[in-house]
C-alpha cells in the first residue's frame, strides 16, 4: 500500500498549502476543524491516482493516515493541526453509486452517492468516551462507545470490583452527530416504483448544514450493521452511510446536459410557427380533448419569472392549476403523465403515502426517540412540479400548511426541537373530485368541492372536466380511445410472439402511430423546458402591459356600486405569470401582445367554467370560490327578511306559500325563491319545523 502517513503529509504540503494555513488560523480562533480534499482534481491525479484508489477501497485505513499525515503537516501560525479531519469531495461520476444499487461489494468502501434529503433529525451531542465514577471508590473509568444506541457501561471497577456506577457528563467526550436520510430522485423512478433511501449519519462540523429537500452529494463509507430481533442480532444485515463530506447542490437543471446539437433542435422548435399546438400534442397524447388543460400545463411546464423586488419582496413565477371534475374523466391519468415528462416532479395523493403527508411534519424518530423533521412532497418538489391527485381529501394539517406553501412558497415546522421553514418553490398541479360524485354546472364549484375559498384562489388557472354525454363527441373519444388499445395491442403482440403479421415497419407507420405519439420526442421537451427556464427571462413589453391593464380594468368594470369585486389582484399577478411562461415557450425575451392574448383567451375559458353566475351570466369570482354571487348574496338577505317577518306573524313559523308571494313583490321569481330556500336550508340558515314552514337558524 502506498498510503501512510508521510505520504499524506507530502500530498497536503504540495496542493494544499495555502488550506492548511488557512485552517491552521480557524483552529487558533476555534472555527473549522475541517480540510476539503477536491478529489477529482487533486487526489485523482496525484501519483497516479494510485492515493485515491486506496482511499475508495480501504477507507479506514486510509483516513486515519490522511487524518495523522495533516497532524504532521506544517504551517505559517505553527499551530498543531491534530485533530482535524480531512474531508474528500467532488469524487468522479463513475464512483457515485444509485441507492438501490448498494450491494455487499461496497461494504467498508467509500462511495458517494446523490439523492435527495428526506429526514433530518435534530442536532444532539453524543458521547464517544463515556467517563464514570465508581460508587464505591471514585475511581474514574472510561469506555469508548460505539455507534450503538445504548450506552457502554463499565463492567467492573478495576479497584475494587464494585459494579456500580455513575456517568460524568462533564469529563466525557462528545460529539455533535445528526442522522439524516436521503432517497433517490424522484424523476429517476419509473412509474410506481417505491424509491429507496438510505440513512448517513453525520458528526462534529457536518450537522445542521442541510435541510429536508435539498439535494445533495454525500461521500462516505457504507457500513452493514445485523438486524436485531429485541436484543438477538440477525444475518441480515442494515446499511447506512457515515458521512465524510455533504455536497448541497445549488444549479436547478444541472441534471440536463443540453450538447449543441440538443440547442440546435431546440432553436428550430421554438422557430416553429406552430409550437404551441405541438407542445401541447406532446402532452398526454393518448388523453383526448382537454386541449385547454393541456395548453395550461404546458404554460405550467415552462412557468412564469420568480421575482425578488428590491424592497425584498418575492413574487412566485410557479403557476398552480386545479383540475376539478367528474370522475373517470381522465384527470389522474393527465397527472401520471405529466410526472412522467416534467423534471422533479413529485406524485402523491391528497391522502399522502408518507407521515409527512403534502408539506413537513415533525415526529418522534421511533428508533432514538429524538425529534425528526421529515419533508413531504411539496418541499420534494422544491424547483419541480407537486402533482397531488384527489387533493380534496387531504388531511387538515396540510390544509393550513398549503395555504403557505403556494404563496410564499415555504413550509414552517415549529414543534418541540424543530423550528424550521423549509423551501417549496414547486408548481401545484392538482386534481379533485366533487364532493357528491358528479359535477352541477348550476352550482359554483366552492360548494362542490372540499377546499376552503382562500385555498381556491390561489391557483392560477382551475379547469372543470364535466362528462356530459354529447353523441358527436362521444363517438370521437371512444374512436380515440379504441384507436390507442389497438395500436398496443399490436405492439404487445408484436413484442410477445416472433411470427406475427405486422412488421415493425407497418405498425411505426405515421398513420398509426401519429395519433398517440407525441409531437416532441419526451426527452427533447424535457431539455427544451430546462433549457428555456434557464436562459430565457422575459420582460413585459409596453403593449403587453397596456393590454394586461385593458382586460383586467375590463372585467373590474363590472363591478358597480358595492356589488361582488368580479376580478382580484391575484388574477392579474396569475395574467403575468402565465404571459411570461408563453413568451418563455417561444424562448422570447420578451412578453408581446400574442402571449398576453393567448392567456387572457385560456384565463376567460378557465373563469367561465368556474365563475359565470348563471343568474346573470357575468363573471364573478366571489361565486367561484365563494359558492355565493352578489345577486344572491342580496336575495337571501331579502328572503331571510320576510321570512323572519312572517315568523313572528304565524305561530308554526313561515308558511312557503307566504314567503314565496312575498318573495315575488320583491322581484324574486317562484323558481328562484324555492331553490334558495333550498339553498339556504342545506347552508344551515334556516331550517323546516314541520313540512312547508320555515324558521331563521340565527337571527
Ligand atoms: P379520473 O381520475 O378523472 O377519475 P382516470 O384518469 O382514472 O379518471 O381515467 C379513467 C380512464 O378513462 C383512464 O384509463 C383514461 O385513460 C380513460 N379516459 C377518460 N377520458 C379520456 C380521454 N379524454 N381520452 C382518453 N382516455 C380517457
Ligand atoms: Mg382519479
Amino acid at each position: 500500500m502506498l498510503s501512510s502517513p508521510q505520504i499524506w503529509k507530502e500530498f497536503f504540503e504540495t496542493y494544499y498549502r495555502d488550506e492548511l494555513n488557512r485552517l491552521a488560523g480557524a483552529v487558533e480562533f476555534d472555527g473549522d476543524r475541517s480540510l476539503y480534499v477536491d478529489f477529482l482534481r487533486d487526489l485523482s491525479i496525484y501519483r497516479e491516482g494510485r492515493l485515491g484508489e486506496e482511499l475508495l477501497a480501504n477507507p479506514d485505513r486510509v483516513l486515519n493516515h490522511a487524518k495523522e499525515g495533516l497532524s504532521l503537516t506544517e504551517n505559517i501560525y505553527d499551530v498543531s493541526l491534530d485533530g482535524c479531519v480531512v474531508r474528500f469531495f467532488n469524487l468522479p461520476a463513475s464512483k457515485r453509486v444509485l441507492i438501490r444499487d448498494l450491494r455487499s461489494e461496497h461494504i467498508s468502501r467509500f462511495v458517494a452517492v446523490e439523492g435527495i434529503v428526506r429526514k433530518v433529525t435534530e442536532v444532539r451531542p453524543r458521547v464517544i468516551v463515556a467517563a464514570f465514577s465508581c460508587t464505591k471508590c471514585g475511581k474514574l473509568v472510561e469506555v469508548a462507545q460505539d455507534d450503538e444506541v445504548v450506552l457502554k457501561q463499565p463492567y467492573e471497577c478495576p479497584i475494587c470490583k464494585n459494579r456500580k456506577f455513575v456517568l460524568l457528563p462533564e469529563e466525557s467526550k462528545t460529539v455533535d452527530s445528526q442522522r439524516i436520510k436521503v432517497q433517490e430522485y424522484p424523476e429517476n423512478l419509473r412509474g410506481g416504483e417505491q424509491p429507496q433511501q438510505i440513512d448517513v449519519m453525520l458528526e462534529s462540523d457536518l450537522t445542521g448544514k442541510v435541510n429536508p429537500g435539498d439535494r445533495v452529494v454525500i461521500n462516505g463509507v457504507v457500513r452493514a450493521k445485523p438486524r436485531k430481533v429485541g436484543s438477538r442480532q440477525l444475518q441480515h444485515m442494515d446499511i447506512h452511510i457515515d458521512g465524510n463530506s455533504v455536497e448541497v447542490l445549488q444549479q436547478e437543471y444541472e441534471e440536463f446536459e443540453i450538447t449543441d446539437e440538443d440547442k440546435k433542435k431546440i432553436l428550430e422548435l421554438a422557430e416553429d410557427k406552430r409550437i404551441f399546438e405541438k407542445v401541447v400534442a406532446s402532452i398526454a397524447p393518448s388523453i383526448y380533448g382537454h386541449e385547454d388543460v393541456k395548453l395550461a400545463i404546458a404554460l405550467q411546464l415552462f412557468g412564469g419569472v420568480p421575482k425578488k423586488l428590491p424592497d425584498g419582496t418575492e413574487i412566485r413565477g410557479d403557476i398552480h392549476v386545479l383540475l376539478v371534475g367528474d370522475p373517470g374523466v381522465a384527470k389522474s391519468q393527465i397527472l401520471r403523465y405529466v410526472h412522467r415528462i416534467a423534471p422533479r416532479s413529485v406524485y402523491t395523493t391528497g391522502k399522502g403515502t408518507t407521515t409527512a403527508g403534502l408539506t413537513a411534519t415533525a415526529t418522534r424518530d421511533e428508533f432514538d426517540g429524538r425529534w425528526t423533521l421529515e419533508a413531504g412532497a411539496l418541499v420534494l418538489a422544491d424547483k419541480g412540479i407537486a402533482l397531488v391527485d384527489e387533493i380534496d381529501k387531504m388531511r387538515n394539517e396540510d390544509r393550513s400548511a398549503l395555504h403557505e406553501a403556494m404563496e410564499q412558497q415555504t413550509v414552517s415546522v415549529a414543534k418541540a426541537g424543530i423550528n424550521a421553514v423549509l423551501r417549496a418553490r414547486c408548481a401545484l398541479l392538482g386534481a379533485a373530485n366533487p364532493k357528491y360524485g358528479r359535477f352541477d354546472r348550476y352550482s359554483p364549484i366552492a360548494d362542490q368541492i372540499n377546499l376552503s375559498p382562500t385555498l381556491l384562489s390561489r391557483f392560477d388557472l382551475i379547469f372543470v372536466l364535466t362528462d356530459e354525454p354529447d353523441e358527436s363527441k362521444d363517438r370521437k373519444l371512444a374512436e380515440h380511445i379504441l384507436r390507442a388499445h389497438e395500436i398496443g395491442e399490436k405492439f404487445e403482440k408484436l413484442r410477445n410472439i416472433a411470427l406475427v403479421e405486422y412488421t415493425k415497419e407497418e405498425l411505426t407507420k405515421e398513420s398509426e402511430l401519429a395519433e398517440i405519439l407525441p409531437a416532441i420526442d419526451p426527452e427533447l421537451l424535457r431539455k427544451y423546458v430546462a433549457y428555456a427556464k434557464r436562459t430565457v427571462f422575459p420582460v413585459l413589453s409596453e403593449e403587453a402591459k397596456r393590454r394586461i391593464t385593458e382586460f383586467y380594468l375590463s372585467l373590474r368594470s363590472r363591478a358597480k356600486d358595492n356589488s361582488a369585486v368580479p376580478v382580484t389582484a391575484r388574477q392579474l399577478e396569475a395574467l403575468v405569470r402565465l404571459a411570461e411562461a408563453s413568451a418563455r415557450l417561444r424562448l422570447s425575451d420578451v412578453v408581446e401582445r400574442e402571449d398576453v392574448d393567448r392567456v387572457i383567451e385560456i384565463i376567460r375559458r378557465s373563469l367561465e367554467q368556474i365563475a359565470v353566475d348563471p343568474e346573470t351570466g357575468e363573471i364573478d369570482i366571489d361565486y367561484a370560490f365563494t359558492g355565493t354571487s352578489k345577486s344572491q348574496r342580496d336575495r337571501i338577505m331579502i328572503l331571510k327578511r320576510i321570512i323572519e317577518d312572517l315568523e313572528s306573524a304565524y305561530e308554526k313559523g313561515a308558511p312557503e306559500e307566504e314567503i314565496i308571494r312575498a318573495a315575488e313583490g320583491e322581484g324574486i321569481g317562484e323558481t328562484k325563491a324555492r331553490e334558495l330556500l333550498r339553498k339556504m336550508k342545506e347552508m344551515g340558515d334556516i331550517y323546516s319545523p314541520r313540512d312547508g314552514y320555515y324558521r331563521l337558524a340565527v337571527k
